[in-house]
């Protein structure tokens, strides 16, 4: 099923994301983890896109599996060194595998690119450029949205204006990279209304349940950490089960606030572990349950 049309008909989507592995041999143990996120009933499960190496095809593969199994799949597809012929034969193999949703990504430049390094050698530097491909296919088509801009931004306004620019090339909802305070998507989200981007903005939520991985997101995404999640991580960072649990509870009470204030779409980074997502939903599902009318 197209994810615009969840979108359309439900109050509250929730979805989750996991990643493929980067070494065929534990390809079964990621496969396992995509079947046991699916009996959480998620509204799709998106498949992240390595930019580079063995983990591409297994993107599609796991898609496969994943719709295989009666839940709708969202496939990530980068930009990165990719030939326009690989880009159109990386589509055709979704298309065969029966995927109708793919998130269009420029993707990030490889940490060992080489000085002068074509790195986009479809010639497709951006985004939306992929957007009109995979619409021109025929597919529901998402894109990837900064709360606190992208870091490659010169300012927020322009990087308002180049997100309506991939929007208008045909992006039907927007996922938002991980953030930690709500303020930041509220305030994101009015400045979209603002500049005319009216599809649906789907909260990326990352559960912080170890305190080692702060400093890992933060390079990630230069995500702002709240004093609240600070604390939580200084005083819990030599208890892992308290941090586990804290970290459940942090990410719990971001989702209520934000289907509190009409957000309609939740997607959690699983970070391929089944168990994080099944305690937040455990918290959180009689609330959508209720949203949506059920
Ligand atoms: P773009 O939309 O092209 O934006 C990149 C930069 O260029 C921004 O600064 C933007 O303001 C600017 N820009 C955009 N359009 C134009 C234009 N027409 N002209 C000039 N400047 C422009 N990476 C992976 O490798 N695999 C994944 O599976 C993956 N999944 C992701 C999922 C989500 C939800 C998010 C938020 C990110 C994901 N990423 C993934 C990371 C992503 O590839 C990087 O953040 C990348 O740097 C930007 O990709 P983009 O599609 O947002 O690029």
């Amino acid at each position: 099923m197209k994810i615009a049309e969840k979108l359309k008909n439900k109050k509250v989507t929730l979805s989750l994301e996991i990643f493929p592995p980067k070494k065929q041999d534990a390809f079964e143990s990621v496969k396992n983890t995509a079947i046991e996120l699916t009996s959480l009933k998620p509204d799709f499960i998106s498949i992240t896109y390595g930019a580079g190496g063995s983990t591409q095809s297994n993107t599609s593969d796991l898609a496969q599996i994943i719709e295989n199994s009666g839940t709708t799949a969202l496939a990530h597809l980068t930009c990165v060194r990719a030939n326009l012929e690989q880009l159109k034969s990386a589509i055709k193999s979704f298309k065969d595998k029966g995927i109708q949703n793919i998130l269009a990504l420029r993707g990030d430049f490889p940490k060992d690119a080489k000085e002068g390094e074509n790195i986009f050698p479809s010639g497709m530097n951006h985004a939306d450029a992929l957007v009109r491909i995979l619409k021109d296919e025929g597919f529901c088509v998402g894109g990837a949205c900064y709360p606190e801009s992208h870091p490659e931004s010169v300012n927020r306004d322009n990087d308002i204006e180049l997100l309506k620019r991939k929007v208008d090339a045909g992006v039907d909802f927007l996922t938002t990279q991980m953030f930690f305070d709500n303020d930041m998507l509220y305030s994101f989200l009015y400045r979209c209304q603002s500049a005319g981007i009216h599809v649906p903005v789907l909260a990326g939520i990352m559960p912080i349940t170890n305190a080692n991985q702060v400093a890992r997101m933060v390079d990630l995404s230069n995500a702002y950490i709240p004093r609240k999640l600070l604390a939580i991580c200084d005083r819990f960072k030599t208890s892992p089960e308290a941090m586990y649990q804290a970290g459940i509870a942090y990410a719990t009470d971001q989702i209520i606030d934000l289907i509190s204030n009409g957000i309609r779409g939740i997607h959690i980074y699983t970070m391929n572990k089944p168990e994080i997502a099944k305690a937040i939903i455990r918290n959180v599902d009689s609330i959508i349950a209720a949203t949506n009318g059920e």
